[in-house]
């Protein structure tokens, strides 16, 4: 079996570019069986979709009247930087975004009190340096959520 993935997806809204940051948990799938690995994707993307469903109605809609598309703008499925990342959801969060090698959507994200701690940290992991991120990392104000979080949070302003 192949372990649960923790993927990060970030969110952009337009017109106004409010983002949405979600973790959520894939669940553990053989490796060696595309259909459960697929599977376990479906779940994933289901439950990424739902947060982000939640959010905008209980919370952009009330932000900004106008109607909103969204798309993908950063994903990660490695162990981010800074440990706010693991905690519970929050309305706002100091986000670094690196581009990588692998292309948009691939980033590398964290939070650090700086870029240059940020990238401090990065050059210490192995995996997120096999990324190929690049310099300048992007500072985004997000609202965080995760498939963690009391259903009560994804409303909270
Ligand atoms: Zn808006």
């Amino acid at each position: 079996m192949g372990s649960p993935v923790t993927i990060f997806r970030l969110f952009r809204h337009q017109p106004c570019g409010r983002e949405l940051l979600v973790r959520v948990k894939r669940p553990a799938a053989s490796n060696a069986d595309q259909g459960a690995l697929d599977a376990a994707d479906r779940i994933a993307d289901a439950a990424a979709e739902h947060l982000r469903d939640q959010w905008e109605q209980r919370h952009l809609q009330d932000l900004c009247a106008h109607p909103h598309t969204s798309g993908v703008v950063a994903e990660m499925q490695e162990v981010p930087v800074g440990d706010d990342l693991f905690g519970p959801g929050r309305p706002s969060l100091a986000l670094w975004v690196a581009q990588t090698e692998y292309g948009a959507p691939w980033a590398v994200l964290g939070t650090a009190a700086t870029e240059a701690e940020f990238w401090q940290e990065v050059r210490l992991d192995d995996d997120l340096v096999g990324l190929g991120p690049s310099a300048p990392a992007e500072l985004r104000h997000v609202h965080f959520l995760t498939d963690e979080d009391a259903p009560t949070v994804h409303g909270a302003a």
